[in-house]
């Protein structure tokens, strides 16, 4: 970790598009265009401000190993991931979604064991878990949604939006496991040494998400 420089790391995709504004309302810029870059990090109009830009599952272990003094990343991730290795001070109640299950349209949920496909196979395992239901849990990276069409899975455990995805694909939403938003992390000892720049910061992106209300 470098004390005279602040490296925050942002989730690319969806959620840039939508942080880069609201990080822009809290006067932090990018000095070229990221969308245009095939760069991993940027300098911005804050002297000693960088930002890096890497998939959403990576912000939470360079934010807990120090690499990244702060992140943006969705909850759902931080959930997956678990949160005992960072502070996560700020929802900036963008990108929003939902983390639910889905089977195929009006099946019934078996009682017995149920197969579930899912790239959260910590949150599913807890949430199952919790309610005494027994599981056999598939790892999947992508593409979830074929697994019940093709035998693989019972129902699976996904973040939905629109639910056009789930439709497109015969299935629909059953139960809600957790409402998402992109969150700010905070590594630990940054938050002690950097409390400063970290608290402006953080100081200047809450009155972002407040103005965008
Ligand atoms: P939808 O068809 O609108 O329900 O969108 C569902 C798909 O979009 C999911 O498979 C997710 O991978 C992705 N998605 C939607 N919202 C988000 C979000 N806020 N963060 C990450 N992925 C998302």
């Amino acid at each position: 970790m470098n004390s005279s420089h602040l490296v925050i790391a942002l989730t690319k995709g969806r959620i840039l598009e939508e942080v880069l504004p609201l990080f822009a309302q809290a006067d932090i810029l990018p000095i070229e265009d990221i969308s245009k870059s095939r760069k991993l990090i940027f300098d911005t109009n804050l002297a000693n401000v960088k930002l890096m830009v890497i998939r959403g599952s990576d912000v939470p272990t360079y934010v807990e190993f120090g690499s990244a003094d702060m992140g943006v990343v969705g909850k759902d991730l931080i959930l997956e991931y678990g949160s005992e290795g960072f502070y996560e001070p700020l929802d900036l109640k963008i990108a929003k979604c939902r983390l639910m299950t889905a089977q195929p349209v009006n099946s019934q949920t078996s009682q017995g064991r149920l197969k579930i496909a899912t790239k959260f196979t910590n949150i599913a395992k807890q949430y199952f878990a919790e309610k005494g239901q027994q599981i056999e849990l598939i790892k999947l990276n992508g593409a979830l949604e074929l697994a019940p069409a093709m035998g693989l899975a019972d129902a699976i455990v996904d973040i939905v939006d629109t639910g056009n995805t789930l439709r497109a694909n015969g299935l629909e939403p059953r139960e809600l496991i957790a409402e998402v938003s992109s969150r700010v992390i905070v590594n630990k000892a940054s938050m002690k040494i950097k409390n400063g720049v970290i608290r402006e910061i953080l100081g200047k992106l809450h009155r972002a998400v407040d103005a965008a209300k």
